[in-house]
């Protein structure tokens, strides 16, 4: 029986921050410590590093995900110790856990077996207390929006269209749609609402987007947080919120330094939804990294055809980034899935199967091509893969010019990933990489989506309501037509429908609704049921969650 994640994660032989810190140059006093091991780095410091070169990009992504489970994180993680392996100064960067998964279903997002970020529990648990910071923020604002109701609503709020809901970190169905203000004239006018959970608020996207305390004041003052009855949009600014939700999340802006199991630096820092927001770690953690180190591996969620989408088309557009290597996860199990096998039927070998299901790897490699970064595919190793499955990978990416590179970072940590740690070096000595976005800020907003749904999941073309494309033509009236498209579809096809799984083509992509994230900066074209509170499931994992006998964290995998 091999060892929980858990486990393994708890025997780790962490050291101090300060020391971790130090092996990239990083005084010890520019620490803000958390207990030993855990820091956050002050601006002052990334302040004085500001003319300093910056280090290689690389970015993790993945074929469309299954059931069977691909291992972004945990080759992100692995990916990060092997460069440091091979005499790299490299450090990785990924999002901080939500409590909803890690209560529900998911669990806990630090890696898995040998390829971890510790200390385990704190991470997934309540951190440096960010998240905390971002419901404060985001409530804040709520608040003041039915304070503002409560004593006269002289900016003439329409109590029908206020935008802004309350969040909290934690998956709850009940609290979907609540109505508010019940109880009497002391407590305001009663209306209906709801609650999301804390990684879906544009809070966290703004967060997870702005380059600065400055920056994030102005996107906060842009939120949208409601409209009058002449349909004119309120902002966050018109109540004077910007100010003290950036004092709520001053500090929590400093990105968060922890290690790996073979202690070398990461940086956890933010955690937006991977459906209507953008799906990655903050700018300011993946801007310091490139300042203290040469190589800076980091994750997006989802598959590549949202996640690694949205990094390039949002993050990278907005924040100036440039990355030079994409690494593409793949497994045996999952392209089997892809191929049609059933879940229980994964663990024999069917590399007919398999070869079925490589179409889906084979448009994410295309795909990626189009951004302009060379890619390497990493085969994330489970047990039960045999050699011929793993080589019917291997030939069919070559016909597309990429390497397929078998990892075993998972059962071997660093020595797992040592060979594709020296391809991703020299795919960037190679310079070859000339990033380009998808489309050009200029293009129109429908036009965006078209592409993306062209380019990108293969369909013959986007439609949408007549009143859908009338609320972009208004956007774009009122100045929000150069923003990017943030895509809200299934993560499990190229398609919006979750059961087509491999590589379909000729679709029409329904967009059913959009939304403004003006402080965030993108537009949300929502194209399936997309839920912004999740349920718990019948059994959740919270069920298994306990302290034992020595006052150790058991359950939580
Ligand atoms: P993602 O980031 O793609 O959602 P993770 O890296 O978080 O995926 O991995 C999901 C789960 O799969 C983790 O519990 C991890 O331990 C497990 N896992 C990842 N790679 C392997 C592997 N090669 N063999 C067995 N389990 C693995
Ligand atoms: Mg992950």
């Amino acid at each position: 029986m091999s060892k929980s994640d858990i486990e393994i994660a708890r025997e780790a032989s962490m050291k101090p921050i300060t020391e971790i810190g130090a092996k990239l140059g990083i005084p010890a006093e520019e620490l803000m410590q958390f207990g030993p091991n855990k820091a956050k780095l002050s601006f002052n410091y990334l302040e004085s590093l500001k003319d300093k070169k910056d280090g290689h990009l690389i970015l993790v992504t993945a074929i469309s995900p299954t059931p069977a489970g691909e291992g972004k994180t945990t080759t992100t993680v692995g990916l990060g110790d092997g460069l440091n392996r091979i005499g790299k100064k490299a450090m990785i960067c990924l999002r901080e856990p939500s409590l909803g998964p890690c209560f529900g279903v998911k669990g806990g997002a630090a890696g898995g077996g040998y390829a971890q970020v510790v200390p385990m529990e704190d991470i997934n648990l309540h951190f440096t207390g960010d998240f905390h910071a971002i419901t404060s923020a985001h409530n804040l604002l709520s608040a003041l929006i039915d304070n503002h109701i409560y004593w006269g609503n002289e900016l003439g709020f329409d109590e029908r269209r206020i935008a802004w809901r309350r969040v909290m970190d934690m998956n709850d169905r009940a609290l979907r749609d609540t109505v508010v203000s019940l109880g009497g004239v002391a407590n305001g006018f009663p209306r209906q609402t709801g609650f999301d959970i804390t990684v879906a608020s544009e809070v966290m996207a703004i967060f997870c987007l702005a380059d600065g305390l400055k920056d994030l004041e102005d996107r906060l003052g842009r939120i949208v947080v409601g409209y009058t009855r002449e349909r004119k949009p309120i902002l966050a600014r018109d109540l004077q919120a910007e100010g003290p939700m950036t004092v709520l999340l001053k500090d929590a802006l400093m990105p968060n330094m922890v290690q790996t199991l073979e202690n070398n630096p990461a940086f956890i820092h933010g955690g937006p939804f991977a459906n209507i927001a953008h799906g990655c770690n903050t700018v300011s953690a993946t801007k310091a990294a490139l300042k203290v180190a040469d190589y800076v591996v980091t994750e997006a969620g989802f598959g590549a055809d949202l996640g690694a989408e949205k990094f390039f088309d949002i993050k990278c557009r907005k924040a100036g980034l440039a990355p030079e290597a994409v690494v593409i996860v793949a497994t045996v199990r999952a392209l089997k899935m892809h191929g049609g096998v059933a879940k229980d039927q994964l663990g024999d070998e069917n590399v007919d199967a398999l070869k079925k299901g490589l179409a889906n790897l084979g448009r994410h490699i295309r795909n990626v091509g189009k951004f302009g970064v060379p890619a390497v595919v990493a085969i994330n190793r489970f047990i039960k893969d045999t050699d011929a499955e793993l080589a019917a990978i291997q030939e069919f990416t070559k016909t597309l010019g990429v390497e397929a590179i078998v990892c075993e970072h998972w059962g071997k940590g660093s020595e797992g990933t040592e060979a594709l740690a020296n391809h991703v070096t020299k795919l960037i000595d190679g310079g070859s990489a000339q990033f380009r976005t998808l489309y050009d800020d200029e293009t129109s907003l429908f036009d965006k989506i078209n592409t993306i749904c062209r380019e990108i999941y293969g369909a013959e073309e986007a439609i949408a309501d007549k009143k859908v494309r009338d609320q972009l033509k208004q956007w774009e009236e009122e100045g929000y037509g150069n923003l990017p498209v943030c895509m809200a579809k299934t993560q499990y096809s190229f398609s919006t429908d979750p059961n087509l799984r491999g590589a379909p083509s000729g679709h029409t992509v329904p967009v059913r609704e959009v939304r403004l994230s003006a402080g965030a900066g993108f537009i949300v074209a929502i194209c399936g049921e997309i839920m912004t509170m999740p349920g718990l499931p019948r059994k959740p994992a919270a069920n298994t969650i306990r302290l034992d006998d020595n006052g150790l964290v058991q359950g939580l995998f």
